[in-house]
C-alpha cells in the first residue's frame, strides 16, 4: 500500500500532541523533528523537507494555535494545508489546443509506464470527452513497444499510426499528424522512446519531435516506486524539454511518498494524473488536497 510508513509516522508524531491538554512551542519542535525524519525516510527531497518543516513550524507556534483549545487539531490542519501546497494546491487540467488536434507527447524512461499511460489517456479522453484520439507509435527502438501500443489500440478501439521501426521518429510523427488531420482526430497522443537512463541521444530525439509538432502537452511519466530517483529524472527531462505535466505511475505499488511530495516543488511542474494499476481505466486526475488527506490517513 502506498504511503503506509509515512502515514503511520505522521500520525504517531501528531498523536503525541493530542494526548496533551496544552501544547508548548517545544512540543511543536519535537513533533516537527519526527515529521522531518518521517519525510526523509519516505524519500522526500531534502530541500522540500526543509521548506515544508519551516512553513509548518512557523504557523504552528503562532499564538492562535498554541493558545487554542484544540491545538493538535489545528496543527493537523496546518500539516494538511502545507502538504497540499507542496503538491501544487489544485488540480491542473490538460492543456487544450485552440484548434484540433490537441497534441500530447508522452516521454519518460523505459519501464516507467509511458505506453500504458498513452492508452490510459486515450481511454480517459474517450470516457470524459467522447474524444476521437489517434495514437502514434514513435518508439522505434523496441519493436515490442509498437506492438504493445497496437494491442492497446485494439483493446480501446482507437486507431494507432505506426511505420514500424525503420523510420526516423520525427518522420513518423509528421506522417501521423497528416493522418490525424485527414481523420479529424481531436487528440493525438505520441508514444516516444525511453531509455534506461537519460542520455543525450534520447533527449535530442525528443527535442526534435517537440520542435516539429510543438505539442500542447509534454507529459512525463515517472515511476512513483523509485522515490527520489523519479524526482531526479523529472529534473533531467525538464531541463531539456518543455515538460507541461507529470504522470506519477504505479501509485498502487509500495511507494513511500517521496516522488509525489517532491516533484512539484523541485521542478515547478504539476502532477496531472496518477496511475493506480496496470488496467487501462486505472488513471486518476491528481488532486493535491485529496493526496494530502490520503497521506495523513
Ligand atoms: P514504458 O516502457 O514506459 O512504455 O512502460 P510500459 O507502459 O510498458 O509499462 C511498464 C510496466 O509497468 C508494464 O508492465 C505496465 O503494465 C506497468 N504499469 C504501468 N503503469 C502502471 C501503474 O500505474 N501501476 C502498475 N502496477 N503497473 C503499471
Amino acid at each position: 500500500m502506498a504511503f503506509e510508513g509515512l502515514t503511520e509516522r505522521l500520525q504517531n508524531a501528531i498523536g503525541k500532541l493530542r494526548k496533551k491538554g496544552k501544547v508548548t512551542e517545544s512540543d511543536v519542535r519535537e513533533m516537527m523533528r519526527e515529521v522531518r525524519l518521517a519525510l526523509l525516510e519516505a524519500d522526500v527531497n531534502f530541500t522540500v523537507v526543509k521548506d515544508f518543516v519551516k512553513q509548518v513550524r512557523e504557523r504552528a507556534v503562532g499564538a492562535e494555535v498554541l493558545e487554542s483549545l484544540t491545538p493538535a487539531q489545528q496543527i493537523v490542519k496546518i500539516v494538511n494545508d502545507e502538504l497540499t501546497k507542496t503538491m501544487g494546491e489544485a488540480a491542473v487540467p490538460l492543456n487544450k489546443a485552440p484548434h484540433i488536434p490537441t497534441i500530447i507527447m508522452m516521454v519518460g524512461l523505459q519501464g516507467a509506464g509511458k505506453t500504458t499511460t498513452a492508452g490510459k489517456l486515450a481511454n480517459y479522453l474517450i470516457k470524459n470527452e467522447k474524444a476521437r484520439p489517434l495514437l502514434i507509435a514513435a518508439d522505434v527502438y523496441r519493436p515490442a513497444a509498437v506492438d504493445q501500443l497496437k494491442t492497446i489500440g485494439q483493446q480501446l478501439n482507437v486507431p494507432v499510426f505506426d511505420m514500424g521501426t525503420d523510420h526516423d521518429p520525427v518522420e513518423i510523427v509528421k506522417q501521423g499528424m497528416i493522418q490525424a488531420d485527414l481523420q479529424k482526430n481531436d487528440y493525438v497522443i505520441i508514444d516516444t522512446a525511453g531509455r534506461l537512463q537519460i542520455d543525450e541521444k534520447l533527449m535530442t530525439e525528443l527535442a526534435d519531435i517537440e520542435a516539429e509538432v510543438q505539442p500542447n502537452e509534454i507529459l512525463l511519466t515517472v515511476d512513483a516506486m523509485t522515490g527520489q530517483a523519479a524526482t531526479e529524472v523529472a529534473k533531467g527531462f525538464n531541463e531539456r524539454l518543455n515538460i507541461t505535466g507529470v504522470v506519477l505511475t504505479k501509485l498502487d505499488g509500495d511507494t513511500r511518498g517521496g516522488a509525489a511530495l517532491s516533484i512539484r516543488a523541485v521542478t515547478g511542474k504539476p502532477i496531472k494524473f496518477t496511475g493506480q494499476g496496470e488496467k487501462l481505466d486505472q488513471l486518476d486526475v491528481f488532486y493535491p488536497d485529496r493526496m494530502a488527506n490520503r497521506i495523513l490517513g
